[in-house]
């Protein structure tokens, strides 16, 4: 008798565990790490970017789920959205080229709009996998004219 719910304790709890394992096929989310956000020119990494000039962007992404896109966005900080109808310059934009790639190192430059305006803006960097897994990591950014 004893003997018998030892056995079935046992069974239950193998069927416990490998349960909790299937869980662990799960992939994990994209890691991203900003090396250098700065002057394009320069390579820099003090966070700064030149109006009419380019933003220079180094950043290592691993995603076990493989990359599917990238996405950037530079917008104005602060004061919110109070204006819908002022057309603030910001940058949003979406890379595909990565797609398919388990890690990779992103090493881009974007071009700052001589229409931009001088001042902290933030700078969002998004990355989804091919499962659907989403990762975000973001940096203060200054622009400042010439
Ligand atoms: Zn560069």
């Amino acid at each position: 008798m004893n003997t018998r719910i030892f056995i079935i304790t046992l069974a239950l709890t193998a069927g416990f565990f490998f349960s909790s394992c299937e869980k662990d096929d799960e992939v994990d989310k994209p890691v991203i790490t900003i090396h250098e956000l700065g002057e394009g020119d320069t390579h820099g990494n003090d966070h700064t970017a030149t109006i009419g000039g380019e933003l220079h962007m180094d950043i290592d992404i691993l995603a076990e789920g493989k990359i599917s896109t990238v996405q950037v966005i530079i917008h104005h900080e602060g004061e919110g959205h109070k204006d819908f109808q002022d057309e603030e310059w910001e940058i949003d934009t979406t890379y595909t080229k990565f797609s398919g790639l388990i890690n990779t190192t992103f090493h881009e430059h974007l071009e700052i709009d001589t229409t931009a305006e001088a001042g902290d803006y933030h700078f969002d960097f998004i990355v989804t996998d091919m499962e659907g897994n989403q990762s975000s990591a973001d940096a203060e950014l200054l622009l400042k004219e010439e």
